[in-house]
């Protein structure tokens, strides 16, 4: 099963329910598991059962964000994780597991006691250093950052984002159904349907139909409707970066998190979805980051180089081009462990947002983390083309 809303599965079909509904349902559900469990005892032996088996917890973080500053972002909320919150779940992991920095990952390794986790973070915005590097630094933890390397400084750098920005200019001029129009060009092309378009279509739905279409399809498609609103809707934005942070880290900015002991991996070229492409330019995508990483972080060419696929889409074929082109381990957004006998390019985590790690009133909750960490990951079996 892949994670909510950002993550949400290629493969799933539509059903007459709509997925507000669904995803409600879904919060809803894990809150009473999670209660239920915690009562059972069955949390605490969770995660003492991931201690004791030595196996591994990889944990995804995408954007931290000041409190302040959550009304700014457009960025899908399956990859946000508030700054208090975030401080919250660095407190518990430091105290509560065994975090291991990602150089010194070996097999076997020695036991102690509490679950050993690794952390990472996916894309390379520039809030993970200026928001997310201070608590790590006081934490004495360390991280590996998987880098998108063709976007180093890159202001706007993916489309959701922009799309955010179409889509709440038109829902607050009350014009969405001109979006609709628009999805039906679009889905005119393929045979993907189109979400249908009402007053409470979330954005996510949205993201999840576009997510079936390649990347550069859908920049021309933005490109288009850019064109086609920006006469008839104000305040289209043409652009403009609402979000000072919603932004990439340049160069320089890697080099100081590198130089501050955490490892730089790869989260290939151009974000592309991997599965979407042919072989060919599956290895383009791997070699040229690969080669960018190399050029400015590692000038011996002989570092092992780490890689995220985008979105976690992979195959066995996809895991094999990734070996090929000189990246030791590669890291999906599936949950589970990190067992000794998962293979080095298919490795599982968690993503961690705001949604998995609070409570109903939005307050951060151990329990929640700990039924997402080690609950969940020791019943997940995800399974490969
Ligand atoms: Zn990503």
């Amino acid at each position: 099963m892949r994670t909510a809303e950002h993550f949400a599965s290629k493969s799933s079909k539509s059903s007459n329910s709509s997925p507000s509904m669904l995803g409600h349902l879904r919060s809803s559900l894990r809150h009473a598991s999670v209660r239920a469990l915690r009562i059972a005892g069955e949390l605490r032996a969770a995660r003492k059962s991931v201690a004791a088996s030595g196996d591994r917890v990889v944990l995804t973080f995408h954007r931290i964000v000041p409190d302040k500053e959550i009304a700014l972002c457009r960025s899908p909320r399956g990859m946000v994780l508030r700054e208090s919150i975030f401080a919250q779940v660095i407190e518990y992991l430091k105290f509560s597991t065994s975090i291991e920095a990602p150089e010194r990952v070996e097999w076997p390794h020695y036991r102690t006691g509490r679950p050993q986790v690794i952390l990472t973070f996916d894309d390379g915005w520039i809030d993970n250093l200026d928001i997310a590097l201070p608590y790590l630094t006081s934490a004495g933890i360390r991280a590996c950052f998987f880098m998108t390397t063709g976007f180093a400084g890159q202001a706007e750098p993916f489309w959701p984002e922009r799309l955010r920005g179409i889509f709440d200019s038109l829902r607050s001029a009350n014009m969405l159904p001109l979006l609709q129009e628009e999805m039906h060009e679009l889905e005119s092309r393929s045979d993907i349907p189109s979400p249908a378009m009402n007053g409470s279509t979330k954005f996510e739905e949205i993201l999840t139909w576009l997510k079936q279409f390649p990347t550069d399809t859908i920049s021309q498609w933005l490109d288009s409707l850019q064109n086609h609103l920006s006469p008839i809707v104000p305040n289209l934005p043409a652009g403009t970066i609402f979000d000072p942070r919603e932004r990439l880290m340049d160069w320089d900015e890697l080099q100081q998190l590198a130089a501050a002991g955490h490892t730089i991996g790869s989260h290939t070229r151009s974000h592309a979805l991997l599965t979407q492409l042919d072989p060919h330019a599956v290895r383009e995508e791997l070699l040229v980051s690969r080669e960018h990483l190399s050029e400015h972080l590692h000038p011996s060419n002989e570092a092992p180089i780490w890689l995220s696929y985008p979105n976690g889409d992979a195959s066995h074929a996809i895991a094999a081009s990734a070996l090929r082109t000189g990246y030791s381990r590669a890291f999906l957004n599936s949950p589970g462990l990190w067992r000794k006998r998962t293979s080095q390019m298919l490795i599982p985590r968690v993503n961690v947002w705001d949604g998995t790690v609070t409570d109903r009133s939005g307050d951060f909750s151990p329990e929640h983390l700990e039924y997402s960490l080690f609950w969940k990951t020791a019943r997940t079996h995800t399974k490969y083309k």
